[in-house]
């Protein structure tokens, strides 16, 4: 494995501006580590050498010429394949998009290009973003870098895994409910999800339009910010796009580097914890606690009691617009169409694609959507769910009236093994207790590595949680927390990794 692949994103950014190396070299190291290794983790599900390659060498003209489109220009960077990429498959890691090119980018795609970012492909996925493993992908699951026969976290499984396995030093995913941040934390990488509105939807293919919301996947904090920095602010685009400028993030995170969190208040959410929470996830959450504490940080304890409800209220909301958004695949506009035999109707056509088409998951949230929005019950379970969707956001609000940020472990257990929890959907939904109030509420969260639990020597994830419009308290606290636990480790958590990836 190069070095080149170990550095992070800021590294290789100072290295360039510096003309230490170039854009091509960095993304054929790239390359050349998928090469190496993704046989084995399955990240990628199209990887575009050709493409990357070309975007590189315009990269370092750009730096010849003294004039870099970004502060990253010229760092490669995965994408999940959720997003629009423009003459680039797109698959959602479904049978349906099978073959579907997209005739257009997602706006945070066209910002990756306008800053210069070679994008190296497109990374593994449960289907339409739905679980927490990856095992859902038609395309077969993602392993774990730490432990290739383990799960990689979800629904972002590719783009934490590529990231972990030095594959890419960048990549970008979506968290609806955790799909960022639980996969971070199994695999020891950073993962924010932003505000809701703070980062551009459009070009994401919808799951659930009022909990999506793409962010960076990174090794480290300052990447995440200054990635963010690239892909977020206003896009006329999003309908729901904030219409503001975004707050200083990469300084807020250079600032949190130094260590000083005097007068930072920190809330410990007490509903996520205790039971159903792994020992050792508990024991290194305590402990990057105390480490706040040493900072200056003042740590208050604080209640959220409607969060118990936060699961089921989210797999009612979630299904009801999934079901909504999925009704696009018909058999007549993308992808897949089958055509049973005979003189079939047009819904033939779409009744035999979409069997063929979906996998398990996707029908069961179909399903279970199509009946909490049906006449007679949608009161009952959608109408109730909003409700405590609005109890949630008060829980927040009176808690971040006590404290500056909140924190909890980002996922109650480390990473499983391959087929634990592929046949029991309720234990697989269990793995987003802790994310998924963030995506209710539309606030940022941020998960961090905050070592690796003592009984079985896999990462656990550390959530900070911030008001809406915060996003660089989570910066600020994170890039802290990280440089303490750094420290102690003597480098970054990765550099534990074992050795698939030449990590170790
Ligand atoms: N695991 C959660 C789910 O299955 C969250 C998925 C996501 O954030 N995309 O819905």
């Amino acid at each position: 494995m190069s070095d080149l692949t170990k550095k992070s994103a800021a590294e290789l950014a100072a290295m360039l501006a510096a003309g230490e190396t170039t854009s091509v070299a960095i993304t054929q190291a790239c390359l050349d580590q998928i090469d190496a290794v993704d046989t084995d983790i399955h990240a990628f599900l199209h990887v575009d050498a050709e493409g990357a390659l070309a975007q590189a060498a315009a990269s370092d003209a750009r730096r010849a010429a003294g004039t870099p489109a970004s502060p990253l220009d010229g760092v490669p960077v995965a994408v999940k394949d959720v997003l629009a990429t423009e003459g680039l498959p797109t698959t959602c890691g479904s049978k349906i998009l099978d073959g579907w090119i997209p005739p257009y980018d997602a706006t945070v795609v066209s910002r990756l290009k306008e800053a210069g970012l070679p994008i190296l492909g497109k990374t593994n996925m449960d289907e339409f973003a739905m679980g927490s493993s990856t095992e859902h992908s038609a395309y077969g699951p993602t392993r774990n870098p730490w432990d290739t026969d383990r799960i990689p976290g979800g629904s972002g499984g590719g783009s934490a895994a590529a990231v972990a396995a030095f594959e890419a030093p960048l990549a970008l995913g979506t968290d609806t409910g955790g799909s960022i941040r639980q996969p971070g934390a199994v695999t020891g990488t950073v993962g924010l999800k932003p505000t809701y509105g703070g980062i551009s939807r459009y070009g994401l293919v919808a799951m659930a339009n009022s909990l999506d919301q793409v962010g960076p996947v990174t090794r480290t904090v300052l990447d995440a910010a200054l990635l963010h920095e690239v892909i977020g602010g206003h896009d006329p685009l999003d309908s729901t796009s904030i219409d503001q400028p975004l707050p200083a993030l990469a300084d807020a995170a250079r600032q949190g580097a130094a260590g000083d969190l005097a007068g930072v208040r920190i809330g410990v959410i007490s509903e996520l914890r205790g039971e159903g929470y792994q020992a050792g996830v508990e024991q290194r959450f305590d402990e990057a606690v105390a480490l706040l504490t040493k900072a200056g940080a003042e740590v208050v304890e604080v209640s959220c009691p409607s969060f118990v409800h936060a699961l089921a209220a989210y797999y009612l909301i979630m299904p009801s617009e999934a079901s909504s958004n999925l009704a696009r695949f018909d058999a007549m506009r993308y992808g897949l169409r089958v055509v049973p035999d005979g003189d079939p109707s047009a819904e033939e056509v779409m009744r035999a694609t979409r069997d063929a088409g979906f996998g398990d998951e996707v029908k069961r949230r179909i399903i279970l959507g199509t009946y909490a929005l049906s006449s007679g019950y949608y009161d009952a379970y959608y109408g109730q769910a909003q409700k405590v969707r609005t109890l949630i956001s008060r829980d927040f609000e009176a808690a971040f009236a006590k404290a500056d940020v909140l924190v909890s472990p980002t996922a109650p257990t480390t990473a499983f093994k391959i087929g634990e929890k592929l046949d029991d959907p309720v234990a697989m939904y269990l793995n987003d207790v802790a994310t998924i109030p963030a995506n209710l509420a539309g606030i940022p969260g941020l998960s961090l590595p905050a070592g690796l639990a003592p009984e079985d020597g896999l990462p656990v994830g550390f959530q900070v949680l911030a008001p809406a419009l915060a996003d660089d308290r989570l910066y600020r606290v994170g890039a802290a927390l990280e440089a303490m636990l750094e420290k102690e480790w003597g480098g970054p958590l990765l550099a534990q990794a074992p050795a698939l990836g030449g990590a170790r």
